[in-house]
C-alpha cells in the first residue's frame, strides 16, 4: 500500500483541487492493495501512475449562437483515459457542474467499467460545462454542431466511441451524429446512442437501466432473496432511473419514490404500467419537474426537500442521479434501517465516507463500475440464463 500511497501523494500535489478525480482514483488504490501485494511489477512498471493519468486532456472553446443572435461561449471537453483494451469509449455530459476534474474521475472509471464487461473497449468522457436546460432545440442542436465542429478529429469508430450521459440523450446524439457525419463523409459507427431506425441497436435506451436490476437481482439471489415486492427507492428521473424502474416493476417489486433536481416524489403503493409511462413523457420528452406527476387522489405527492426522501422505509436503493448524493448521514440512515441492498445505476453516487459505512455493514452494495455497464453492451436477453454481451452502437 506504501507504493499506492506514494502515487496518490503525487496525484494529489499535481491535481490540487480536482477532488472528484482524486475521490476516484482513491477508492482504486484502496480496492487494489491485496492485488498489489500479488504483484510486484504493478510497482516496478509504475501501473499505477500509468493507469491513473489519462492518455490525453483536449479542452477546447464552444462558440455558438442563441436564439437571440448572441454569441455565447462554453468549454468542450474529450477526456482519453486509457485505450489498452481497445478504442476510447465513454459518454458526453452536459451540465454546468461539468469541469476536467468531473470528467477525468468518469474516464477513469470507464476504463475498469469497460474491461469488467469483457469487451475489447478503452475507458474515455467527455462533455461541456453548457446547461441544456431552458434552451431551445435549435440552441441545442446548434450547440451539439460548434462541439462536434472542434471534437470530431479527436473521434472515430477505431478511435474513441462517445455516447449519451447526463443531458446528452438520443437528440443530441442525432445532432452530434449528423454533424460528424457531414465533417468526416462517412456513415461509421463512431457514436452510441443512436436511434434504431439510424444505425443504433435496440434495447440501448433501456440497458444501462435494465442492466442495473439484472445485476442487482443475481446479487440477490445469491444471498437468497428476490425482487419481488422488495420496496424500492431509485434517485434521478433521467435516462438510467426511468427503464431501472421499469425493470423493477417487471420483476414485480414496488417503485415508491424517485427523484430529479427539483425534489422527489413518492408512490407509496409503488409505481404502475401508467405512472410509467406518465414518467417517460414528463421526463424524457417534455423534460419538466416530478411534481407535474403529482395525483393528490392516490396520495402521490412532490417534496421539495431532498433530504426527506431517506426517511421512507425502503429495502432496496438504486442511486441513478449523479456523483455523490449519498453522504455519509445518508448511509448511516439507511444501515440504521436494515436496507437489503444499494445498486449504484449513476457513477460514484456514494461519497468515500458513504462507501465506508456501507462497507462495514450488512448491506449488499453492487458498485457503479460493475454494475452500471449495460450501456456498453454486457446486459440479459431474455431467456439466457447469464448475462450476454455485444457492443452496442
Ligand atoms: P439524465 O438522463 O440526464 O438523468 C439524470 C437525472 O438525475 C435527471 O432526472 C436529473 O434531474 C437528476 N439529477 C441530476 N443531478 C441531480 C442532483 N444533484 N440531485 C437530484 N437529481 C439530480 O442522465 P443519465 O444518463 O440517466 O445518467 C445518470 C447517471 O448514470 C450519471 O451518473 C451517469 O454518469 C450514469 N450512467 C449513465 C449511463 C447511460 O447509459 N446513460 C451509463 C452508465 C452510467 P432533472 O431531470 O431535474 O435534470
Amino acid at each position: 500500500m506504501k507504493q499506492a500511497q506514494a502515487v496518490f501523494e503525487l496525484l494529489q500535489e499535481r491535481y490540487a483541487g480536482e477532488k472528484e478525480y482524486l475521490q476516484a482514483v482513491k477508492e482504486v488504490f484502496e480496492s487494489l492493495g491485496p492485488l498489489l501485494e500479488q504483484r510486484p511489477h504493478f510497482k516496478t512498471e509504475n501501473l499505477l501512475l500509468r493507469i491513473a493519468e489519462p492518455d490525453r486532456v483536449i479542452s477546447f472553446k464552444v462558440c455558438w449562437q442563441n436564439d437571440a443572435g448572441e454569441w455565447e461561449v462554453n468549454r468542450g471537453y474529450r477526456i482519453q483515459a486509457n485505450n489498452a483494451l481497445g478504442p476510447y469509449k465513454g459518454g458526453l455530459r452536459f451540465h454546468p457542474n461539468v469541469t476536467p476534474s468531473v470528467l477525468k474521475f468518469l474516464a477513469f472509471e470507464q476504463t475498469f467499467k469497460n474491461a469488467l464487461t469483457g469487451l475489447p473497449l478503452g475507458g474515455a468522457k467527455g462533455g461541456a460545462d453548457f446547461n441544456p436546460k431552458g434552451r431551445s432545440e435549435a440552441e441545442i442542436r446548434r450547440f451539439c454542431q460548434a462541439w462536434m465542429l472542434e471534437a470530431y478529429k479527436y473521434l472515430g469508430h477505431f478511435r474513441d466511441i462517445p455516447a449519451g450521459d447526463i443531458g446528452v440523450g438520443e437528440r443530441e446524439i442525432g445532432f452530434l451524429f449528423g454533424t460528424y457525419k457531414k465533417l468526416s463523409d462517412s456513415f461509421e459507427g463512431m457514436l452510441t446512442g443512436k436511434g434504431v431506425t439510424w444505425g443504433g441497436s435496440q434495447l440501448r435506451s433501456e440497458a444501462t437501466g435494465y442492466g442495473l436490476v439484472y445485476f442487482a437481482t443475481y446479487m440477490l439471489e445469491d444471498a437468497g432473496y428476490s425482487l419481488k415486492n422488495k420496496r424500492c427507492i431509485v434517485t434521478g428521473a433521467g435516462k438510467v432511473s426511468i427503464y431501472a424502474a421499469e425493470k423493477l416493476l417487471q420483476e414485480e417489486a414496488k417503485v415508491i419514490a424517485l427523484s430529479d433536481s427539483s425534489g422527489w416524489i413518492h408512490y407509496p403503493d409503488g409505481i404502475t404500467e401508467e405512472d410509467l409511462d406518465q414518467l417517460k413523457e414528463v421526463k424524457l420528452v417534455k423534460g419538466e419537474s416530478l411534481n407535474a406527476l403529482v395525483d393528490k387522489e392516490r396520495n402521490i405527492l412532490f417534496h421539495k426537500e431532498p433530504e426527506t426522501l431517506w426517511e421512507l422505509q425502503a429495502q432496496c436503493v438504486f442511486p441513478c442521479a449523479t456523483q455523490n448524493e449519498i453522504d455519509r448521514k445518508i448511509a448511516q440512515q439507511l444501515a440504521k434501517q436494515g436496507i437489503l441492498l444499494i445498486a449504484e445505476g449513476a457513477n460514484m453516487p456514494l461519497t468515500s465516507e458513504a462507501q465506508e459505512v456501507i462497507l462495514k455493514s450488512k448491506v449488499l452494495y453492487a458498485p457503479g463500475k460493475a454494475s452500471n455497464a449495460g450501456g456498453g453492451g454486457c446486459f440479459r436477453v431474455r431467456n439466457e440464463p447469464k448475462p450476454s454481451r455485444c457492443i452496442l452502437v
